[in-house]
């Protein structure tokens, strides 16, 4: 009789954010090959195989500033307005600002919750920092300067942080992510999971909540800097090197501590774990600026000198004859220069459309180093957005065209100096896997067995809605994505 006056059930949910994690590696379905590790994941397995899943579609571009921000707010980039972590602060040539939690004026799922009364745990989410106050406990994440300044809510959960670690700091990221020393990298990655873990379990025990959210970053600073070593695809895999099993050894490690945690919940809660992209095997680096050099489209007033890769603000551009120049890393930010909109902007604002579609297509038609289709494919911002969001605090200029180099299988080198446009080592240190469009999702009910319903076209910006409707709140309604059917 009860149930028939119950209005809305609420629920309790924990999100276990893996950041970096590909389909291929948890499920046996997709596209692109499974690389077999689910049958030695006992609890990621069992959630997969009780629940719902599914590849989860990250925005555009992939990257892990937006794609969180995005899920959590259900909002993409365009109307979040920031692109990546660096972005173009205005139209100047050389301002360029950081996306840090200040550019976000868009409500995040606790922030509702907070509205709502509800207790929020939030562990280690990207752009948490600047600390903002919400009902329940914070702890920031990567892109936090250091951990003398404050960087929990409340401020007094330091201290808590420090008696769990005895001592010890808590690391929001790997202290030395690009380093040659594989061995050291390891041993890093490993210590900040395990200490994040220890005061995961902490506040899980001690503290109250409706929400509970923690990402882990190590697994995206263990595919980039071991990527190659497990994956065989990646073309300078060697067979029965001594780091094959780094990662998968990461993953069960990971594992064994979601079995711990799921151990420790009530039958009441809802578990969601999910990515905000996934990884591939980077080919090479493509020198995207020395591109548009060869193609006459930026001009230097002289040879870049020193020692290269020469960063973009070390060399001398001749503006008055430059019509666009670009922004390296995972995928590739190209900026037009535009009379009337840049100081000494070139193309003449009425041309701006057929200057962009040619741009487009020259770059579209780029062959890789063996003289093949690279692939790539350049979005414009507003054919994938809601609305290109003008600037605001914190916030930045949208690029006039997005790259993603090989679709994602090259990586963007902004530098100038190397011998080749086509580049086998990353100008930033050694990284051999770059972000894929496609992260993960699954749904795991302890109340109701799914028997492992695979689900398509799940969006990032799916994610906060169907929390929210799982603890019986309404949906917003300018969230842009929809409640995954349960
Ligand atoms: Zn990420």
């Amino acid at each position: 009789m009860l149930n028939l006056f119950r209005r809305k059930k609420s629920r309790k949910v924990l999100v276990f954010g893996l950041d970096c994690a590909p389909p291929r590696v948890m499920f046996k379905t997709g596209a692109e090959g499974s690389l077999g590790l689910k049958d030695q994941l006992p609890n990621l397995s069992c959630l997969i195989d009780e629940g719902i899943y599914g590849p989860l579609s990250s925005s555009i571009p992939c990257i892990t500033v937006p794609a969180w921000t995005s899920m959590l707010s259900s909002k993409d980039p365009g109307v979040l307005g920031f692109y990546g972590f660096r972005n173009r602060a205005d139209h100047s040539y050389d301002r360029m600002t950081i996306a840090t939690g200040n550019a976000i004026h868009e409500k995040r799922v606790w922030n509702i919750l907070t509205e709502a009364g509800k207790e929020s745990i939030v562990v280690g989410v990207p752009q948490t920092y600047p600390i903002k106050p919400i009902k329940g406990h914070l702890i920031s994440s990567f892109l936090t300067p250091n951990v003398e300044r404050q960087y929990t809510h409340p401020d007094e959960l330091r201290y808590e942080i420090d008696r769990v670690l005895d001592g010890a700091t808590y690391d929001v990221d790997v202290p030395q992510f690009r380093t040659d020393d594989k061995d050291f990298l390891l041993r890093q990655i490993q210590e900040m999971t395990e200490k994040r873990f220890a005061v995961i379990k902490y506040l899980l025990k001690e503290k109250p909540w409706d929400f509970f959210m923690f990402v882990e970053i190590g697994l995206d600073r263990i595919h980039h800097g071991m990527w190659k070593f497990w994956a065989q695809d990646h073309p300078k895999h060697e067979p029965g090197n001594p780091y094959e099993n780094a990662i998968p050894d990461y993953y069960r490690y990971l594992d064994k501590e979601l079995g711990e945690i799921m151990g420790m919940l009530d039958e009441d809660t809802v578990v969601l774990v999910v990515s905000d992209h996934g990884a591939k095997s980077m080919e090479g680096g493509f020198a995207v600026n020395e591109w548009l050099r060869r193609e006459g489209l930026l001009v230097l007033k002289e040879e870049p000198e020193g020692e290269p890769p020469i960063p973009f603000d070390k060399v001398a551009v001749d503006w008055e004859k430059t019509t666009a120049w670009a922004a390296g890393g995972y995928y590739s930010r190209v900026f037009m220069n535009v009379e009337g909109r840049e100081p000494q902007g070139k193309i003449p604002a009425q041309d701006y459309e057929k200057v962009r579609d040619e741009l487009k297509e020259r770059i579209e038609a780029i062959v890789d180093h063996e003289g093949k289709p690279m692939g790539s494919v350049a979005f414009k911002p507003e054919d994938l957005y809601r609305e290109v969001r003008a600037l605001r605090d914190g916030g930045a200029v949208a690029p006039d065209l997005m790259v993603y180099f090989g679709n994602l299988r090259w990586r963007a080198l902004g530098t100038f100096g190397l011998p080749d446009i086509y580049s086998f080592e990353n100008d930033l240190g050694p990284d051999d896997a770059n972000h894929a469009q496609e992260g993960i999702f699954a749904l795991w009910d302890p109340r109701q067995n799914h028997g492992g319903r695979y689900v398509e076209g799940l969006q990032l910006m799916d994610v906060a809605p169907t929390v929210l409707d799982l603890m019986g709140l309404d949906v917003p309604k300018d969230m842009q994505g929809k409640v995954i059917q349960r």
